[in-house]
């Protein structure tokens, strides 16, 4: 009696965006704090997961990285499914990538639930002189579409680790 065994609430996060925006180096450094340049292409689905303290309390975060989603653009729902948070990543460095994300927003509000946490993330902030999208821009879109917003460098690790548990708290305060 009085002994509680109380395991990890769970969340899952999904990662999207477009091929080469630096998804699945985010996770790798967000999950193994490292940064491997020739990070070789996810096929299929990967699934990493690490366990955070927010306030005391241990979340277990499940992450699912979306290779090939963003290749045939084929709508797999179930990725989506039960989905808690949604880490929306564009490269600074490549526009297009930024002008995409509407399109990845869209799919997002179709097929997840619809208290799903989004955050945009320019990533590759590390190289800030070969940027074609600014700081204003990511902000004001985010602001409009009700997003947070943050660049990052899964390269130098700037804001990776602040990204995730963000997301993990903002989740927390909803539940
Ligand atoms: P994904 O297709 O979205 O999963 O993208 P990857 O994680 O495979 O990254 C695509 C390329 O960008 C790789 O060559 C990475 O090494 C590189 N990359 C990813 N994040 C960064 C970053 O923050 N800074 C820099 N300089 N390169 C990055």
């Amino acid at each position: 009696p009085g002994r509680e065994v109380s395991w990890p609430q769970a969340f899952k996060y999904i990662t999207i965006g477009d091929a080469g925006v630096g998804k699945s180096s985010l996770l790798l450094q967000f999950t193994d704090q490292r940064f491997q340049p020739e990070l070789n292409p996810t096929i299929g689905c990967d699934f990493s997961m690490r366990i955070v303290n927010i306030d005391g309390k241990p979340i277990k975060l499940q992450i699912w990285d979306t290779a090939g989603l963003e290749l045939f653009r084929s709508f797999n729902k179930s990725f989506y499914r039960s989905a808690a948070v949604a880490i929306l990543v564009c490269d600074i460095t490549r526009r297009e990538t930024f002008d995409h994300v509407a399109g990845w927003l869209d799919d997002a509000v179709e097929a997840a639930p619809a208290n799903l946490t989004t955050i945009l993330i320019g990533n590759k902030c590390d190289l800030d002189s070969r940027r074609t999208v600014s700081y204003e821009e990511g902000e004001n879109f985010a602001k409009a579409h009700g997003l947070f917003f943050m660049e990052s460098s899964a390269k130098t690790a700037q804001n990776v680790e602040e990204a995730f548990t963000m997301a993990a708290r903002t989740v927390c305060k909803k539940i």
